[in-house]
């Protein structure tokens, strides 16, 4: 019996990744931060602005003055 339950404990365990597709969006749901490159989940970001119907979203470490700086960059781009 102890085997079975054994063998049973594996197929779920190694199951579980695959069968939580919520857990790999999680990854996928994160983007970079255009200003430093780090992770940013955009549920959880303090910082976003859209500009030009895209949206960017800045990471906790970037300051309000390094943003400023982003946008004005964005803003004078001329495409
Ligand atoms: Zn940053």
């Amino acid at each position: 019996m102890k085997k079975l339950i054994a063998i049973f404990a594996f197929f779920v365990l190694s199951a579980l990744p695959l069968a939580s597709p919520a857990a790999s969006n999680k990854t996928v749901g994160y983007i970079k931060c255009p200003i430093c490159g780090d992770k940013v989940n955009p549920k959880t970001a303090k910082n976003s602005w859209t500009h030009k119907g895209k949206k960017y979203y800045f990471a906790a470490c970037c300051t309000k003055k390094d943003i400023a700086k982003f946008k004005k960059n964005q803003q004078q781009l001329k495409k």
